[in-house]
């Protein structure tokens, strides 16, 4: 199969034409990517994780093309992007347009990451953090810890490409305990960047791929620490305490 035939067959679900929140200091756009190699209970996009990709690539191009005045940035976003053949292919065409790229992922293809490191693929990363280690498959129904942690630290290990962790917090699957053994587990690796916190928020009271239940509490974010290497933040909880 050809670089090209790949290409078209990327599984493209659709776009979200314009963001300031999605990738720092750009105005960007996202590609959504059917598919995921995880199964989040409280995943908001089951019908991303299930669905197929039916987006004409050529109609991505078509749409960067016509506003590479107006944006610079492209989040790829889904499902799970990292994992297609297209996907460098894809990469280089945009970055041809003169965009910047940041791949959101939940960090269990630390050898496909690694090679777009190499390649120059990237300008910025998002990474997930899901769950502590003995949390890990009840968050995302796999057993794959040991990957997730490859690619922290490979990410950890470099400074040429700025990236962020993240975890979205469902009280019913994570507790203070769970955030405070993540954030020491942060420390020990040497993260250096901002660590984002995230409330899990319903969407529109549409079912999660897990359909697990509304939370009943919020986490409780004066019980954690602070950080002195890197930046905590919190995304989506009303009140939150200083950083
Ligand atoms: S929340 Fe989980 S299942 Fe949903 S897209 Fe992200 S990694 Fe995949």
């Amino acid at each position: 199969m050809s670089g090209k035939e790949k290409e078209d067959i990327l599984p493209i679900y659709g776009t979200t034409p314009f963001t300031l929140l999605d990738f720092p200091e750009r105005t960007a756009c996202i590609i959504w990517f059917s598919g995921c190699n995880m199964r989040c209970g409280y995943c908001h996009n089951p019908e991303i994780v299930k669905g197929k990709g039916l987006y004409d690539v050529e109609k991505v191009y078509a749409f960067l093309e016509r506003r590479k005045h107006v944006l610079d940035g492209v989040v790829l976003s889904g499902g799970e992007a990292s994992s297609y053949p297209g996907l460098p292919a894809f990469i280089k065409k945009v970055r041809t347009m003169g965009y910047a790229v940041k791949l959101d992922t939940n960090g269990i293809r630390p050898d496909l990451l690694d090679a777009f490191l190499k390649d120059g693929l990237l300008d910025y990363i998002a990474l997930d953090y899901k769950a502590p280690i003995d949390k890990f498959k009840a968050v995302t129904n796999v057993a794959k810890f040991g990957l997730f942690s490859d690619t922290l630290d490979m990410l950890c290990r470099q400074q040429r490409i700025p990236f962020e962790v993240r975890t979205t917090v469902h009280t019913s699957l994570l507790d203070e305990e769970d955030i405070i053994t993540i954030m020491r587990d942060l420390e020990l690796r040497g993260y250096k960047g901002i660590y984002y916190i995230q409330n899990f928020c319903a969407d529109n009271n549409r079912p999660t791929l897990g359909d697990i239940p509304a939370q009943k509490r919020l986490l409780n974010l004066n019980m954690l620490p602070r950080p002195e290497r890197y930046q905590l933040r919190f995304r989506n909880f009303t009140a939150a305490p200083a950083a």
